[in-house]
Order: C-alpha cells, then sequence, then structure tokens
C-alpha cells in the first residue's frame, strides 16, 4: 500500500470530468465573476480518465467519486462510469446538483455506478433560484432524488452545505425531508476553498451548533465515522435506521485520516482540496509514457505528499496563499 508521508494510504480518487457547471452558487462559482473555462481540447478524454483510474488502482485506489463543475452536463457521462467499472474499482459514486438527474438514474446505475450524492443547500424555491442564478426549479431535483432512490443508487446521500445568514434556518426542514424519505443527509461546514467564494469564518455554522439545532428535535447517538478515512461524523437517530453525518472541515478537521487524491478535469493531480498546484499527468499521457513512467509520477507525488491544511488552518487565516477554486479541483 502505498503511504504519504504522514502515514496516509492512497484509497480514495475525486474525479473533475468539467469546471462548468449549469449553476453558479454563490459559495462556489459566484455570479459575475470572469471564470476561463477549459477550452474542450484540454479536457482529459474519458479514456484518458479510465487509464489514470486503472494505474491508481494498482496503487491502492478503492473508491472513485466522479464530480466537477457539474458532471451531468458533459456528455454521455454513462460512458465513463463503464470504462471506470472495467477497471475494477470496487466502488464508483458521482455527486451532482441533481438538476439533470430525471431521467438518468437507471442507466448510470447500468452502467456501473453504485451511489449517488445530491447537493441540496435550500429547500426553499425561491431561494433556490436565486443561488442557481437561473430560472430553474427544484421540483426537477427533488424529482431526481426520487428516482434515484427507486433505481437502487442507494444509499443516496444529500449534501447540504450550511451558510450563516443564507440556508441556517433550514437545518430542520432538510433533516425531516430526508427522514421522509429515507435519506442520509450530511451537513457540510462552509470552507474556505478557492479564493473567489467571500469565505469568512463568521459565516460557517459550526458542527457543535448543527448539532445542537438538531437535538432540539431528535434524539441523536454519536456513531462516529464508518471508515476512519470517511468525511463525515455520523449520528444515528433514535427511531430509525438512518443515519445523519456532520462534515466538520473548519472546527474538526479529519487530515490526519485524508487517503483522497484529486484528479482535475484537465489532468493534474492534486493531493488537496487546497493545494495550490497539481501535478500535471495529460502532459506525459499525451506525450506517449508508459503505464510505469505514469505510476512512478504518481508514486512520487504520493509518497512526497504531506498536506493537512484544515488542521494548520489558524496559522494561515487572513495569509495571502494561492488557492484553487473548488469547482476545478472537484469537491
Ligand atoms: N456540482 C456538483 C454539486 O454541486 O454537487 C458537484 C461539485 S460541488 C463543488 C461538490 C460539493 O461541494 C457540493 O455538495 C457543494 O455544495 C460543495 N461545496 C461547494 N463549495 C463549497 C464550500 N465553499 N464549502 C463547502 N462545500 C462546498
Ligand atoms: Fe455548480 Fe456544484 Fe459549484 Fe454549485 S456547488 S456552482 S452546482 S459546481
Ligand atoms: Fe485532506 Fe487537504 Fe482536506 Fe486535510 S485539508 S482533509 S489533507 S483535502
Amino acid at each position: 500500500m502505498l503511504r504519504d508521508r504522514l502515514g496516509r494510504p492512497l484509497k480514495d480518487l475525486r474525479v473533475s470530468v468539467t469546471d462548468r457547471c449549469n449553476f453558479r452558487c454563490f459559495f462556489c462559482m459566484p455570479p459575475g465573476t470572469k471564470i476561463d473555462f477549459l477550452p474542450r481540447e484540454d479536457l482529459l478524454s474519458y479514456e484518458e480518465i479510465a487509464r489514470i483510474v486503472r494505474i491508481m488502482r494498482s496503487l491502492g485506489v478503492r473508491k472513485v467519486r466522479i464530480t466537477g463543475g457539474e458532471p451531468l452536463v458533459r456528455a454521455h457521462l454513462e460512458r465513463l462510469i463503464e470504462l471506470i467499472s472495467e477497471t475494477g474499482v470496487e466502488d464508483i459514486a458521482l455527486t451532482t446538483n441533481g438538476y439533470l438527474l430525471p431521467g438518468r438514474s437507471g442507466l448510470l446505475r447500468s452502467s456501473g455506478l453504485r451511489r449517488i450524492t445530491v447537493s441540496l443547500p435550500t429547500l426553499k424555491r425561491e431561494r433556490f433560484r436565486t443561488l442557481a442564478c437561473r430560472d430553474v426549479d427544484l421540483g426537477k431535483v427533488i424529482e431526481g432524488i426520487e428516482e434515484a432512490k427507486r433505481e437502487g443508487l442507494e444509499p443516496v446521500k444529500i449534501n447540504m452545505v450550511v451558510i450563516r445568514g443564507f440556508n441556517d434556518d433550514e437545518i430542520l426542514d432538510v433533516a425531516e425531508f430526508c427522514r421522509e424519505r429515507g435519506l442520509t443527509l450530511r451537513f457540510i461546514e462552509f470552507m474556505d476553498v478557492g479564493t473567489l467564494n467571500g469565505w469568512t469564518l463568521d459565516k460557517v455554522v459550526p458542527a457543535e451548533e448543527i448539532l445542537k439545532v438538531l437535538r432540539t428535535r431528535y434524539t441523536l447517538e454519536e456513531v462516529g465515522r464508518e471508515d476512519p478515512s470517511e468525511t463525515s461524523l455520523n449520528f444515528r437517530y433514535s427511531d430509525t435506521d438512518l443515519t445523519v453525518g456532520i462534515i466538520a472541515s473548519v472546527t474538526k478537521p479529519f487530515c490526519r485520516n485524508c487517503t483522497r487524491i484529486r484528479l482535475s478535469a484537465d489532468g493534474k493531480v492534486f493531493t488537496c482540496l487546497f493545494s495550490s498546484r497539481g501535478v500535471d499527468i495529460k502532459s506525459p499521457l499525451r506525450n506517449g509514457a508508459s503505464d510505469k513512467e505514469i505510476e512512478d509520477i504518481l508514486v512520487k507525488v504520493w509518497t512526497h505528499r504531506e498536506d493537512r491544511y484544515s488542521e494548520i488552518r489558524r496559522d494561515l487565516i487572513g495569509k495571502d496563499i494561492p488557492k484553487v477554486e473548488m469547482f476545478r479541483v472537484g469537491g
């Protein structure tokens, strides 16, 4: 097993298949910001991604999460899932804003997708429109979630990034929505990823506060993490088998068990969500490098890794360090 300088194994890969998105959530890709999206020819092809996945699998990767940008805006995503399935990776998951999901779940599942996470930062129709900066119907996201469940993309997980003054009044509503439908909810603390989203510490609703709100209505028992590398700290409701989790990247960082590597849409690998630079894999790949040569690059990247940004964040707050945007590196 490949380990980094802090002894953490390489186990999970997040693949960003595009930096484009049909939404403009202010906490990720704020409206009005000038963004230079990648030209088509810079995107890795599905075959190139699958080749990198195969090599990473030989180095220990067991889970692949497809993300972006919005992964469902890239054409024929099912083909990529098929190709990744053929590499023998055990677990393939997808994170999506859900808007283009209705009508797709059956095919995604038969292509090899095992699990899906849908982001649902609000249940208020007007708020949703304002957030997306588009005339979009929240009903389509809900339809997509219900269809994914019917098609067996279990467990269907819901991500809710909580931002003070934006949606912190909806914690109980989203919890109830998920309980009624048997969905596994994960609250996410607002993170200072990238440089565009206007993050400040006072907009973060700490995990303890989220938990306190939940406990005004529900009895919860802490069940910890399913796996040490899991991002979410989980709690079980006393009256169901369902769990609810909190990803407390800001107030309770989990870098010491972070086993994630990220591949950007233009073929760079990043060993941390907060890395300022990635290592280019696409150029060697397109210049005829053998699998062994690609493997050597990846081994070097991982064995030199010492990222733990969230754990040392307090020293870095206010410092002007270069950071990469979440929609580029894959959330
Ligand atoms: N477009 C897809 C979506 O929204 O699910 C996938 C990419 S998005 C970058 C992945 C996840 O990151 C989403 O659940 C989103 O809510 C979350 N996210 C984006 N910006 C964030 C931030 N600044 N802090 C915490 N979570 C964030
Ligand atoms: Fe798009 Fe997802 Fe970012 Fe929202 S969070 S702008 S849906 S990539
Ligand atoms: Fe992993 Fe970096 Fe996040 Fe820490 S800050 S959990 S090392 S991605």
